[in-house]
């Protein structure tokens, strides 16, 4: 399941932001989920939001 709002508000995208990447945010919860987006079991580790901070 996807959380197409937290995507949205977040700029959620399946690919990295320069070296910033889902695997390396502290929110990131492996192997496809993260602590922001309740509900979302379709996030990619080389993904990336707005909210990242490195872990
Ligand atoms: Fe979650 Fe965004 Fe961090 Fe990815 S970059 S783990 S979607 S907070």
């Amino acid at each position: 399941a996807k959380n197409d709002g937290m995507r949205s508000s977040m700029k959620y995208k399946d690919s990295p932001e320069g070296d910033k990447e889902c695997s390396g945010c502290v929110q990131f919860v492996a192997p496809n989920a993260c602590k922001v987006f309740p509900g979302d079991t379709e996030i990619s580790p080389k993904g990336y939001c707005v909210a990242w901070v490195k872990k």
